[in-house]
């Protein structure tokens, strides 16, 4: 399948880039910067133009982003939309945030409704995000839960801020579906705490993407006189699994108009921090010595079934993901 891969520059599309052409399939990414598609090509150097290739979508908080993009010889069959601000440095909620979650993902489906018509399916990276209820926790979650937030609670802080964009943008591409009719389904891909190694050209851990934000610290020693901060929300998955998803709800056929909830289940920073001070002995006199998870014994249930019954998808554990995140962030150089 010829697909369309919005956000190549991210953490979770370097692995979807990495399925996609092991399964076969033939990749347009876009990219903010030349310079930016050009790093990406070079870690693929085996690849010729027609397998991977990319092209310039700059911001897609623009209504018309993607006009040009979606427009492909030979056309597009499907799309993974993953390009999404995904960080709290925020000064201005609307503009930071949910102009780009909202305006991208409704841009996009409606550049494909307009030019490419021959795209079967749009998968979307939504988030738990989208499915959590922060004030009052559902015993437990699945893909039939949605975040009850509002426009005037998502602006009151950047975590909500973040957390809207993804639910607002998501119900905007449900509501777009039912309204517009439009020749192609979608499938949204709903993972919470994405961990997992950078294949993603890193030139520091300076400039580590947010989800693995964590790790980095604990391996620096960032965390070792303060002590491990607040776990947050105690469900996480491997990044591996995450791309995994997403190019099988491309390719099966009964993903289209279903959200998927990827989670390989709960673990706590002590739990991580644990794991690397038993794997990585050199490392252990970076972390806190005392190690006290903060996951409460009632935490909220996991129902990832519709994961594993329409996708396939099998869970790796946190020792692994654990194991191969730090190994890549050494690579890059702790
Ligand atoms: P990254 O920050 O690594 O990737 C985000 C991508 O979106 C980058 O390619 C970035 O481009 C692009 N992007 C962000 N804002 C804009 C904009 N205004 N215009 C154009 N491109 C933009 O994060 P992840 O890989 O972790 O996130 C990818 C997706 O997964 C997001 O939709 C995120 O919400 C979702 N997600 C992530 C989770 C996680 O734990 N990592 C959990 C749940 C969902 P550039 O490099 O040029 O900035």
């Amino acid at each position: 399948m010829r697909v369309l891969l919005t956000g190549g520059s991210g953490f979770i599309a370097a692995h979807c880039v990495d399925y996609l052409l092991q399964r076969g399939h033939s990749v347009v990414f876009t990219v903010r910067s030349d310079e930016k598609g050009q790093k990406i090509l070079k870690n693929h150097p085996d690849q010729p133009k027609d397998k991977l290739s990319y092209v310039i979508v700059g911001d897609i908080a623009k209504e018309d982003a993607f006009d040009e993009a979606v427009k492909s010889d030979p056309p597009f069959e499907g799309v993974l939309h993953t390009a999404s601000p995904f960080h709290f440095n925020v000064t201005d909620p609307k503009k930071d945030l949910l102009d780009p979650a909202i305006i991208g993902t409704t841009g996009i489906l409606k550049a494909v409704k307009k030019s490419a018509p021959t795209v079967k399916r749009i998968v979307i990276t939504s988030s738990f995000a989208s499915i959590l209820n922060a004030t009052t926790h559902e015993k437990t979650y699945s893909e039939r839960n949605w975040n009850p937030i509002t426009e005037e609670e998502a602006v009151q802080n950047p975590a909500n801020a973040y957390r809207a964009s993804k639910t607002f943008a998501e119900r905007a591409a449900w509501d777009f579906v039912e309204k517009e009719k439009p020749n192609f389904d979608i499938a949204t891909i709903c993972p919470p705490l994405v961990l997992g190694p950078v294949v993603h050209y890193l030139n520091s851990l300076d400039t580590i993407n947010t989800s693995n934000e964590r790790v980095r610290n604990m391996i620096q020693g960032r965390l070792k006189e303060s002590g491990l901060p607040a776990t947050g929300v105690f469900i996480w998955v491997d990044v591996r699994d995450v791309a995994l998803a997403h190019v099988k709800a491309l390719e099966v056929p009964e993903a289209g108009g279903k959200r998927f909830f990827i989670t390989a289940g709960h673990y706590s920073n002590a739990d991580i921090a644990d794991i690397i001070k038993k794997d990585f002995p050199d490392l252990a006199d970076k972390l806190p010595s005392e190690l006290k998870s903060d996951k409460p014994a009632d935490v909220y249930g996991i129902d990832n079934s519709r994961s594993k019954e329409v996708l396939g998808l099998k869970y790796r554990e946190l020792k692994d993901t654990v194991d191969d995140t730090v190994k890549s962030l050494l690579e890059v150089g702790a």
